[in-house]
């Protein structure tokens, strides 16, 4: 495992990504092989644990919880949650207004039984609340020690430096993976000019990248993929033609497959400090180890980007994901 620093705390660069352990978005998951799935991620170096209280509207984070008393040490976990998103009516709506983040901090703390949280982030702005009033009673419960430290998600460069006039901000979660770039183009440079940690997430493409997607496959109603538009036919074609190519070459120019060739990709991307990979069974864990020891080459980076460009003709973001307006 390697490992970086948010605000002075030791972090595996690879995070352990709970939404499908909510269970409202990815179909069934047997509370057991979730906790499991905590538990294990202590066997690959890995201390890092992405969750939400809109996972399963805090069903993730009680599964967190539980890992954690069933583990005894809460110091060996470092938990990044998430606020500021919830249900309003059929769809997920943004929620940034102070007293709400701070009843959801208050709400995190009791549902994961702890007294701090190491990483507190505001899941995405809310387009009815400048972010600096989000930011300030962030600020506040930062300043209680309740958090540890100070996170947004998919916010712009922009709405980073208006959350910072008024608060730390510790680190930053967009979506980055050998698919979706967009990112880089402002945001992580804005990260490092300002040594804001960036997490990505679906670092596996909502698993895209992890090579069983067929270009026919089709996914039950209650799994959030029957409505990613990169699932859909005749694109879902393009992904997995480039998919086919990437493990070819990960095969014959490392002895690997694509989902090694895809985490170590993004954790070579500069300033990408931790790639979450969602999981929610501890075998799905086991490639791990095969991610370290090795490095991509400024040729291979230009071969891969071929490969996407050449194949994927049709582009398309995550942009679906977006939250709705509160009524
Ligand atoms: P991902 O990491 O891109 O892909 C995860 C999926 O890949 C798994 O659910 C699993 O699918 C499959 N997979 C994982 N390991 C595998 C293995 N070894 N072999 C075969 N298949 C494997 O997914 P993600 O959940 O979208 O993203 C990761 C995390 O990022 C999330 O859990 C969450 O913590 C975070 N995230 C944050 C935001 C945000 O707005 N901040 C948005 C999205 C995600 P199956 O279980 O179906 O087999």
């Amino acid at each position: 495992m390697e490992y970086t620093q948010i605000n002075g705390v030791r972090v595996s660069r690879i995070g352990l990504g709970t939404w499908a352990i909510g269970g409202l978005e990815w179909g069934a998951v047997a509370d057991r092989e979730s906790i499991d799935t905590c538990r294990a991620i202590f066997e690959h170096g890995i201390n890092c644990v992405d969750t939400a209280f809109i996972y399963g509207d805090g069903h993730a984070e009680r599964i967190v919880a539980k890992a954690m008393a069933e583990h005894g040490r809460r110091e060996d976990f470092y938990i990044a949650t998430k606020g500021g998103l919830r249900r309003g009516g059929d769809r997920v709506v943004a929620d940034g207004r102070p007293t709400q983040i701070q009843q959801e901090i208050e709400d995190s703390l009791r549902r994961f039984q702890v007294d701090y949280i190491d990483l507190y982030q505001l899941h995405w702005p809310d387009p009815l609340v400048p972010i600096a009033q989000t930011a300030n009673a962030m600020r506040e419960m930062y300043e209680t020690g309740k958090i540890r430290a100070l996170g947004v998600s998919n916010c712009s460069a922009q709405q980073m430096a208006e959350f910072q006039a008024v608060a730390p901000l510790h680190a930053s979660q967009p979506p980055i993976n050998l698919f979706e770039r967009e990112a880089q183009e402002s945001i992580v440079p804005y990260c490092r000019k300002h040594e804001v940690a960036v997490l990505a997430w679906s670092a596996l493409c909502r698993s895209l990248l992890t090579g069983k997607i067929r270009a026919d496959q089709t996914f039950p109603e209650n799994d959030i993929r029957s409505a990613d538009p990169k699932f859909q036919p005749p694109r879902l074609a393009q992904y997995v033609a480039a998919v086919d190519a990437l493990d070819r070459y990960a095969q014959e120019h490392y002895g690997k497959r694509v989902l090694h060739l895809a985490l170590r990709w993004l954790l070579d991307q500069p300033d990408v400090s931790v790639a979450l990979w969602g999981a929610r069974r501890p075998e799905q864990l086991a490639p791990v180890e095969e991610i370290f020891g090795w490095k991509l080459t400024a040729v291979d980076m230009q071969a891969i980007d071929r490969i996407v460009c050449e194949t994927v003709k049709d582009p398309v973001g995550p942009e679906y994901l977006k939250p709705g307006l509160r009524q």
